[in-house]
């Protein structure tokens, strides 16, 4: 006799955003109530689609807990006026832990923020014309968009194009605004409140978190393929044609389920710049009715691609959109890296790359590099601070005359403009986890840089000094950082133990592979030696690491798991 599966039952958080679609829950009350210190488990689900991650200080949790609260700006393609800079500066002395984190999606995190503070920062944030909503939550996050200013004119019409999409896309609950920046309880007995349905995200909006980005070619500096969504500018000289679009990438995976894995997206056509917004829209969509809303594991566009194919993606979304898409248009990368330093800018001014280690923008001894961002943005009011998605700061829009100044206002903070850091350093990439964010199993920014100087110590003893390798660390699985796209790559699985990937390349179109399951944070130099000098002795001329790993590590990692012994079978039960 056959049986008709029941559906699976739907995730706690999709009854939780069912039942509260104006994303307000009681997040009103509990901030203007001073006796508590933090929000229901309920409010802290809504509270991402606010741009907020209530957590606690991991390092403090022996003698008790104490929340602090993660707020996250939505920083649309990472573009800061100075005063912004400032208005974000003052947030994060006044509220914050004293710094300020670029993450990887060119968005400026506050961390370490009281509940006591929170409606400030957010109130500050929006008073400069910036804002967090959707900066986090089942919805499209922040829009990335390359910031380099070197390569065509038609920068700024990406820019535009990323811009618009923004705001097309953005959720229209006025809860946020209410909370916020009236400071008042969301009237739910007004009938728009009280029968509201997002006209594009619907009643319980998206399965998980969606994102999109904007790259312009040669320079994959936004690690397109990464994303659920990605547009890559196809242009002629200074004019943009369109974009080709990708679908269905995503790095997130969890440790042991194999039905969880990082996904480079697909290229599926192209499409002018007049149908981006309907394309998009078409394709959240398609992720809303489509995805998974019983197992937030797998709740990702790109399994929805995975397991319906790229043809249908590309009928379903076409179909909705009312688009047909062309073929896709030949394109190149060659990097994913910033151009750290002085250079000139298509329109003649200068710009200057500035690396910050780990995104963490700080003051210590000798190296006041927040003071001097600062500083920078009160004396020339007239440039821009754009956010890289390396981590990294881009000062934009600097007229010749203003070059030395800011060399020697630099300078004066210990803040080099060449030279700046070490080969491996400029390469690398961590996430926060380890003290604020609550999935860390493992160390990543206060680690990683320490672990980059110990593999410098042992490349100059083998003679490999000078040659980059891009090094990339997260605390778990999750992969904010991207390490499935590094060349060398660090996932924490427990304190001090990590998984090590091997592989990825310098243009971000491959993703790398496990090369051991664990290994202890103080073996490293034991595990890398031996490959670092089977690369130094076999490689091919010129043959960056990741490409190496690639052509003769990973056949051998197949080879040895097609011979291990196959693991016994479950007992049956
Ligand atoms: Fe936290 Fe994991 Fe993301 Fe790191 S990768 S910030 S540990 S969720």
């Amino acid at each position: 006799m056959s049986q008709t599966a029941s559906p699976a039952p739907v995730s706690g958080n999709e009854i939780l955003k069912q039942n509260g679609p104006t994303l307000a829950g009681t997040i009103a009350a509990t901030l203007a109530d001073p006796t508590l210190d933090r929000f229901t488990d309920d409010d802290t689900q809504f509270m991402k689609f606010h741009g907020i991650y209530q957590q606690d200080d991991r390092d403090l949790r022996k003698t008790g807990k104490k929340y602090i609260m993660m707020i996250r700006s939505r920083i649309p393609g990472g573009v800061m006026t100075a005063n912004q800079w400032i208005t974000f500066d003052d947030l994060a002395t006044k509220y914050g832990n004293q710094t300020l984190r670029v993450t990887t999606r060119q968005c400026i995190q506050f961390h370490g923020v009281l509940k006591s503070g929170l409606g400030s920062v957010i109130k500050g944030i929006n008073d400069s014309l910036l804002s967090t909503l959707a900066a986090c939550g089942d919805i499209n996050r922040n829009i990335t968009a390359s910031p380099t200013p070197a390569h065509t004119k038609a920068r700024e019409q990406v820019y535009a194009d990323a811009l618009a999409t923004v705001y097309a896309v953005a959720p229209k609950t006025k809860a946020y605004h209410s909370i916020w920046i009236d400071n008042v309880q969301l009237n739910l007995d007004d009938p728009a409140n009280k029968d509201f349905v997002d006209p594009l995200y619907g009643q319980t909006y998206l399965p998980r978190k969606f994102k999109i980005s904007f790259v312009v070619p040669p320079v994959n500096d936004m690690d397109v393929f990464t994303n659920d969504l990605g547009f890559i500018a196809i242009v002629e000289g200074d004019k943009l044609l369109g974009y080709n679009v990708a679908v269905g990438g995503g790095m997130g995976r969890s440790h042991g389920n194999v039905q969880t894995f990082p996904r480079l997206a697909d290229v599926i056509g192209f499409v002018t710049p007049d149908q981006v917004i309907e394309v998009t829209k078409a394709t959240i969509a398609t992720f809303r009715d489509f995805g998974d809303r019983s197992n937030r594991k797998h709740a990702r566009f790109k399994y929805v691609i995975e397991e319906r194919g790229l043809d249908w993606a590309r009928a379903e979304i076409g179909r909705r959109a009312g688009v047909t898409f062309a073929p896709a248009k030949p394109y190149q990368f060659t990097t994913t890296g910033d151009l750290y330093g002085w250079h000139r800018a298509v329109d003649g001014k200068l710009f200057l790359t500035l690396f910050v280690e780990t995104g963490r923008i700080k003051d210590v001894p000798g190296h006041t590099q927040k003071a001097a961002f600062r500083e920078v943005a009160e004396k020339f009011p007239h440039i821009e601070f754009r956010l890289s998605a390396n981590q990294n700061v881009i000062l934009a829009n600097i007229p010749e005359t203003d070059r030395a100044g800011i060399t020697a206002l630099l300078a004066k903070h210990g803040v080099k403009v060449e030279n700046q850091t070490s080969i491996l350093h400029a390469a690398s990439m961590a996430c926060p986890s380890l003290p604020t964010c609550g999935l860390g199993l493992a160390e990543s920014e206060r680690m990683l840089p320490g672990m980059i100087d110990r593999i410098e110590k042992l490349g100059t003893e083998l003679g490999l000094g000078g040659e980059e390798i891009i090094i990339r660390s997260t605390g778990c699985p999750n992969g904010c950082a991207r390490p499935y796209m590094a060349e060398i790559a660090f996932v924490g699985k427990a304190p001090g133990r990590y998984q090590l990937w091997f592989g990825g390349n310098a243009s971000g179109t491959r993703l790398n592979r496990v090369f051991k399951d664990t290994i202890k944070e103080a073996d490293i130099e034991t595990e890398l030696r031996p490959v670092l000098l089977r690369w130094k002795e076999n490689r091919l001329p010129g043959e960056r690491f990741g490409d190496f790993a690639a052509r003769v590590l990973w056949p051998e990692i197949a080879a040895a798991a097609a011979a291990a012994p196959a693991a016994p079978a479950a007992p049956a039960s």
